[in-house]
């Protein structure tokens, strides 16, 4: 192995050691006597005073040296112990990266072998271990630890391509991509498909960044990605605000991500085209309608067999149930009965306002966490320990706003012959949620009626609201 052209010795003396004796001068003769015995040549000698390693403060010495190594003026480091170069691990990784940057082989502390199998002496053999690690080795952590800073400080990741909504610098913000997101965000809550908002941004012209037509899949990550939250994901983790300006906020995003796991419980793959699936109550067995195509009508029908379980016995016609069930709801939602229901939720927004306060008081705890161990004022193990509770109590608690009933569905909808008209424009999926806000069940009579007509008799609707 060959020697170093010119090396550093660095000391130290801190406050906290001064007790022990290891002045300045007596390291920096041990370590001199050391490159003497190892044939070394030395460029430099960097010494800080009176700067403890733990405190945080800057050690110019240190630095400079850091600049040498990584610079490549200085080939080697010669240090009495460990603990004069760091005892921080965060301080250590940086240290690890520059030599790996530099490919500096050469290492050594004077006090190193009396201090082998102490924690410290783990660390010393990391250092040896680095020192001689792989190329690849250093360039992957190099990476990592590059997107963790990163992800820290709340800058955007490295990526191939800008998020849809920001420049290609991915913090500034879009304006006409700003509001397409906020418009199908407040859609996809009110209940429409991603397909459905796929056909209608297909109809527009409305490309994604890739410049393909969108897909439900591509769609889905737009919407549910928190970064649109202004919020910093790493490693599936959201550690803290971004850096970057939200495009919808906290409150609009969680109720995103509540509708995209409903919708998962639900299944539901193909495009809806009965207005009532899911509703209709087989009023013999009491088992789901499903619906059903003829060449010549629609209906919903009870189906025996293993895989549904009904009687097999009754049918509806669905054109004349649909237009019944409609012309209930419309009732219905223009009755003084859902404006009370909606105003009563009085307690539940009440409700949902305390917890999203709650949530957001946590989330400023992780921020200043993060923001603590960015600054280096605790380190990552204290980070970790501090950060696992807080997130604990969020999870808790946008699951508990999860649960909270919304009327998301029926905002905006108006009354009289606004509500009639504005319901004729609505696309099927948004008819659905409306009535899947409105509606527990509906219970459908057997009926022996012709098969074009319907009975009103027959229809029994269970009101949610
Ligand atoms: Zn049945």
């Amino acid at each position: 192995m060959s020697t170093p052209r010119s090396a550093a010795i660095y000391a130290r003396i801190s406050s906290d050691q001064a007790g022990e004796g290891l002045g300045v001068r007596r390291q920096v003769e041990d370590c001199r006597k050391l490159a003497a015995n190892l044939g070394w040549d030395v460029g430099q000698e960097y010494v800080d005073n009176d700067l403890s390693a733990y405190s945080g403060k800057p050690r110019p010495e240190y630095l400079r040296m850091l600049a040498d190594l990584a610079s490549g003026v200085r080939d080697g480091v010669l240090v009495y112990h460990l603990d004069r170069l760091t005892r921080r691990p965060r301080e250590l990784e940086d240290f690890l990266e520059v030599l790996d940057a530099a490919r500096v082989r050469h290492v050594r502390f004077v006090a190193r072998d009396a201090d082998l199998g102490s924690g410290d002496g783990l660390l010393v053999a990391r250092i040896m271990g680095a020192v001689a690690a792989q190329e690849s080795a250093a360039k992957s952590r190099r990476v990592k630890r590059k997107m963790l800073q990163n992800a820290e400080l709340g800058l955007p990741h490295g990526r191939s391509r800008r998020p849809f909504g920001f420049d290609d610098d991915a913090i500034t913000h879009r304006p006409d991509e700003v509001a397409i997101i906020r418009e199908l965000a407040e859609r996809f809550v009110a209940g429409e498909s991603l397909r459905s908002m796929c056909t209608d941004l297909d109809d527009r012209g409305i490309r994604s960044v890739k410049g393909v037509p969108w897909q439900t899949h591509s769609l889905r990550q737009v919407l549910s990605n928190p970064r649109i939250a202004g919020l910093r994901r790493h490693n599936g983790q959201i550690i803290g605000k971004a850096a970057w300006e939200p495009i919808i906020d906290e409150d609009l995003h969680r109720r995103v991500l509540a509708t995209i796991d409903s919708r998962k419980v639900s299944g539901r793959r193909t495009p809806r085209t009965y207005l009532l699936s899911g509703l209709l109550q087989c009023g013999k067995c009491g088992r789901t309608l499903y619906s059903s195509r003829r060449v010549d009508s629609r209906r919903y029908v009870c189906l025996s067999g293993p895989d549904h379980r009904g009687c097999g016995a009754l049918t509806v016609v669905a054109p004349p149930l649909e237009q019944l069930v409609t012309d209930y709801a419309l009732f219905r939602l223009d009755s003084p009965a859902v404006a009370d229901a909606i105003a009563g939720r009085g307690n539940a927004d009440a409700e949902a306002s305390a917890l999203a306060a709650e949530l957001a008081d946590e989330r400023e705890t992780l921020d200043y966490l993060a923001e603590q161990f960015g600054t280096r004022r605790i380190d990552r193990r204290q980070w970790e320990k501090a950060r696992v509770p807080v997130e604990g109590r969020v999870q808790t608690l946008e699951r508990r706003l999860a649960q909270i009933t919304r009327t998301d569905a029926l905002t905006g909808l108006g009354s009289g012959e606004t509500l009639r008209r504005n319901w004729s424009a609505l696309n099927l999926d948004r008819q659905a949620a409306i009535l899947r806000t409105l509606v527990a069940s509906i219970t459908i009579a057997p009926g022996t009626r012709g098969a074009q007509a319907l009975d009103p008799d027959r229809v029994q609707v269970s009101w949610r609201l």
